[in-house]
């Protein structure tokens, strides 16, 4: 565009836009019209940010809550305190009586009816002959639950079809707008073409129907994660589709800075392709999460933060859109009057036709403005979102927050009247903020988004050149012993047990006696160095993971079966540890005042107990195993690893990657071995000061006894760290949602085939909810395939070893003797795979609700109330993890008070914790209580020791700080 034209936008688009906003503020949005009660609520809701959270909250369990006592309770327990004029004010006063549930329900399902249709033939035609009234087309959508089982995906489909034919009947070519994810549960950026192939499948008799009868559908984007997913996938769709003059679209959204390339890439595509498709510009609904994400992963954020620079990219990509009009059908959806008035200003400059583009708007969202486009030359559709009070819950909070946040043009507009001259003014953003300086301290390590293409070719390439050093021979390398190994283990694939990954040569007792012996005579020299040499090689090891990051990942994929995601997140959580020690070391190395006491200095430091036995489990095959040893060695002990077998891989990684950053040979030393005989022989060892241990609850409290003995010529007593199993239960109260428990709760309990220390193994439902729980639990897993888990598809693979099958199977049999088993998956017959079961009818007195089965197997048990459920919950040996899911503050407040167990989650999976944000471990026989990845830890390899010196002279007393 020339710069005179440039120039002659701003006036037209003040001109447009006030026209419009004249036609527009005859008349209010009908949540804005202030008579009766939601009038008067929605003032103060205006007014008292704390009030509108409160009710938004209070709103979104009401679906749940299907008794009048529970909507009294919920109602006090949100709003009780808020100053509530009227009505409101008066049901408060109500308490328990069901005229309260149901006045409150009847005034939010009003609401709820003026952002979203009822899913009927005639709600649907009386809204579409509504909108016919002024001349506006209509695009229907089915919004609803979160999609966690194939059911629901097949359900979404009728509704769709049932959707294209009532408009249909109202004699118009019918127009739907629908989101991929809604097509299967396992709508996964891992899985771009499987889950584009499931959503395709599921889509093509609604596309075909679609097609045939010459209607439109437009897909919608949803998060960042799956934008590749859903651009892939529409391409797929339309390029598969030989109706070359059907037009679908697309959803894009102006707050991803990203856009502007996928316009210009799919205008391209289109132009190759021969095809026109429609492209829906909106700013993007997921604002809030992207950020919130974004900032959790640690990943960049996505979105513009900025809401001018969103304002600013919708006008760019607008006039992007117009230019490309000869395969992109542009749709302008919005209700920013500057937007709308800068689109209809630019469609006139360039001479563009009413049926060159459209403007598209909600239902119910700034109706005047939807009535007052009828007064310009242009098209308007309004999206229909059509579904029941129940499953649009989540729609309609979106919506209230949309037009009640601040920034909301229609809360400018109609609540605080702002002057229309500020709304039209062109969007300014703020330059971005001068260099943001890096917090010096901790930050966890960004887990892989492995929605980008590049973060999956390279994981492929991993794999492949892990394959390519299958066969290996992993020598002992115990500096100064020449005995033969005391044996071999062959490495197995636990998802194919025929395939050999490496030979690892073990150790004996001699060589155990020689490795301590090593680290004995190179303690008092690594004690002595200076703590910044120490913290250095931790650093530096740091480093070295970070750039081999996806290499030792994949070899967790065949070493212990996980899957891409948490071979990932252990990798990350092991530079985490080695990064968050070194901070500590360097916090508690030195001399340290104890307290003022005049004429005598008290000063304090921690000291390095010795040679350290470092005894580790398999399931964190790198994480834990670097931890306990970055621990020992960072504050100056020597540490002789003890892996576990089914990890011997992955240890001769770390150690050859703690050699190379400079830990001295002897300071850090690798014994693959028998458990029983040499971590035995360094438990046992006289010269071994410390033992940290982390695996099953039989190993260690053997180990406890053992350690508690004195050996022949042994001088000190031995400090054992022990951190042990759990049999953690998570609760699902009544009021819970669904959308959330079900998904957090399957990832809890089947996550890494339940072979987490922290995984959920008993799920506790209170009351109704049971049974509508376990029914989605059993068929959101049934969606889940287990097979190897090399391949991404796969969620879930095998269980460690045979042995770790066979002790499953025997428990799945006891199950079957105590409860019912309610679900049992299928599994491929090659490979150590546990059927994932779940078995309802459990009471707490039942093994199953008492032992760590540690493979893919949930107790479910009933508890009449949430008090009762705490009961269950803490009627255990063990206190690892626990979990609540409730909607009720009261009920997380007692979860928080008194579930007493190392970490407890609230609305939230229970696995999952990062080192420093959630240090991790257990009391009872779960462990010691002083938590791994938290500040108190490396105080446990470290003895105390205090100097204090009389520094008076003849009644002279130096000065504090003097002496
Ligand atoms: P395990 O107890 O069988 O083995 C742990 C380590 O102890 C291995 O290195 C093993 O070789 C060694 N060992 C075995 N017998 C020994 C003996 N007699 N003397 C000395 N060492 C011996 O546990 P595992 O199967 O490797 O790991 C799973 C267990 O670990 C589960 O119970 C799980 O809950 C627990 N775990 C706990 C945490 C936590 O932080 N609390 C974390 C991960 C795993």
């Amino acid at each position: 565009m020339s710069e005179p034209q440039e120039r002659a936008l701003e006036p037209l688009i003040r001109d447009i836009g006030s026209r419009l906003y004249r036609e527009a503020a005859r008349s209010r949005p009908a949540l804005f019209d202030a008579r009766g009660v939601r009038g008067a609520l929605l003032e103060r809701v205006l007014a008292d940010g704390k009030l509108r959270t409160a009710l938004f909250q209070f709103i979104d369990v009401l679906p749940q809550l299907d008794h009048a006592g529970a909507v009294a309770d919920h109602f006090k327990a949100y709003l009780d305190g808020h100053p509530l004029a009227g009505v409101w004010g008066r049901l408060l006063k109500l308490g328990n009586h069901p005229a309260l549930a149901w006045a409150v329900k009847a005034s939010v399902a009003r609401t709820a009816r003026l952002f979203l249709v009822e899913e009927s033939p005639s709600a649907v035609k009386s809204a579409l002959a509504e909108l016919g009234g002024f001349g506006a087309a209509a695009t229907l959508d089915a919004v609803g639950e979160a999609v966690l089982t194939e059911r629901e995906a097949d359900a979404y489909v009728a509704r769709y079809l049932s959707l294209l034919r009532w408009h249909q009947a109202a004699g118009v070519a019918p127009h739907l707008s629908l989101k991929l994810s809604a097509l299967t549960p396992r709508f996964d950026p891992l899985d771009p073409a499987g889950s584009s192939e499931r959503a395709r499948r599921r889509l093509a008799p609604l596309l075909a129907e679609v097609v045939r009868s010459r209607a439109a559908l437009t897909i919608d984007m949803e998060h960042y994660e799956l934008k590749p997913l859903v651009l892939d996938a529409f391409r797929e769709l339309v390029d598969a589709c030989s109706e070359r003059d059907w037009l679908p679209g697309i959803a894009l959204q102006a707050y991803l800075p990203e856009t502007g390339d996928d316009l210009a890439e799919l205008a391209r595509w289109a132009r190759a392709a021969r095809r026109r498709v429609a492209v829906r510009l909106v700013k993007g609904a997921y604002w809030d999460t992207e950020v919130a994400l974004a900032r959790q992963r640690r990943w960049p954020v996505p979105v513009y933060i900025d809401k001018a620079d969103t304002d600013a990219a919708y006008e760019r990509l607008t006039r992007i859109l117009f230019d490309s009009r000869d395969v992109l059908y542009p749709v302008i959806a919005g209700h920013n009057l500057r937007s709308l008035s800068h689109a209809l200003a630019l469609a006139r400059q360039l001479g563009m036709t009413r049926e060159d583009w459209e403007i598209q708007m909600l239902y119910g969202m700034a109706a005047p403005l939807q009535r007052a486009l009828a007064a310009f030359d242009v098209q308007l559709r309004v999206y229909v979102p059509t579904g029941d009070l129940v499953i649009g819950i989540a729609y309609l909070i979106r919506r209230l927050l949309e037009n009640t946040a601040s920034t909301s043009i229609l809360r400018q507009t109609y609540a605080d009247g702002e002057d229309p001259d500020a709304l039209l003014a062109a969007p300014a953003p703020a330059p971005p903020p001068a260099g943001m300086k890096q917090a010096p301290h901790f930050a966890n390590t960004p887990l892989t988004d492995f929605s980008r293409d590049r973060a999956r070719d390279r994981f492929h390439q991993a794999l492949a050149g892990v394959r390519a050093q299958l066969g290996a021979r992993y020598p002992l390398a115990i500096p100064g012993v020449d005995a033969m190994p005391a044996g071999e283990q062959t490495a197995v694939n636990p998802a194919r047990p025929g395939e050999t990954l490496g030979v690892v040569e073990l150790a004996g007792v001699a060589h155990a006696a020689q490795a301590v012996a090593n680290a004995v005579q190179a303690f008092p020299a690594w004690r002595d160095a200076p703590v910044e040499r120490r913290i250095e090689c931790a650093l530096r090891a740091a480093g070295i993971m970070l750039t081999r990051r996806v290499e030792l990942a994949a070899w967790q994929v065949l070493e212990q079966g996980k899957n891409w995601r948490e071979a990932d997140a252990d990798v990350a959580e092991a530079i985490d540890f080695l990064r968050y020690y070194s901070e500590q070391a360097a916090r508690l190395a030195g001399w340290r005042a104890t307290s003022s006491f005049p004429g005598e200095e008290n000063l304090a430091r921690f000291e390095p107990r010795g040679v350290a036995a470092i005894i580790a489990p398999w399931n964190f095959p790198l994480a834990i195993l670097t931890g306990m040893a970055s621990a020992a060695l960072v504050t100056g002990n020597c540490a002789v690893m003890k892996p576990a077998g089914p990890a011997n891989i992955v240890a001769h990684k770390l150690h050859s990657i703690l050699l190379e950053a400079g830990f001295p040979p002897p300071v850090c030393q690798l014994l693959p071995g028998r458990g029983g005989v040499v971590g035995g022989f360094l438990v046992n060892h006289p010269q071994v000061q410390l033992i940290a241990f982390t695996g099953s609850r039989e190993v260690g409290l053997a180990l406890l006894e053992q350690a508690g003995r004195l050996a022949p010529g042994q001088s000190h007593l031995k400090q054992v760290v022990c951190e042990m199993g759990g049999k953690n239960a998570i609760i699902v109260d009544e009021d819970a949602d669904l959308d959330d428990a079900v998904p957090h709760v399957l990832h809890s309990a089947f996550g890494y085939q339940g072979q987490k220390c922290s995984a959920c193994s008993r799920l506790i439902a209170v009351g109704r909810v049971h049974d509508r729980l376990i029914e989605r639990l059993a068929q959101a897993l049934d969606a889940h395939p287990y097979g190897p888990p090399e391949d991404p598809r796969n969620v879930f693979g095998p269980v460690i070893t045979r042995e770790a099958r066979d002790k499953a199977l025997r428990y799945i049999e006891i199950g079957k003797r105590e409860g019912q088993l309610y679900y049992q998956g299928k599994v491929p017959q090659d490979g150590y795979y546990v059927p994932p079961s779940i078995f309802t009818g459990i009471r707490p007195q039942h093994r199953l609700a008492r032992e760590e089965i540690f493979a893919p197997v949930l107790a479910v048990l009933g508890a009449e109330s949430f008090e009762q459920a705490l009961e269950i919950a803490l009627d255990s040996d063990y206190a690892l993890t626990g979990g609540v899911f409730s909607r009720l503050p009261q009920h997380l407040a007692a979860a928080r008070e008194r579930f007493r167990v190392g970490d407890l989650y609230l609305n939230r999976r229970i696995t999952g914790a990062l080192v420093a944000a959630q240090p991790f471990g257990g009391v009872r026989l779960s462990g010691t209580g002083v938590q791994a990845g938290g500040p108190d830890y490396l105080k446990q390899f470290m003895w105390n020791r205090v100097v204090s010196e009389n520094v008076m002279r003849h009644g002279f007393v130096p000065p504090a700080g003097m002496e």
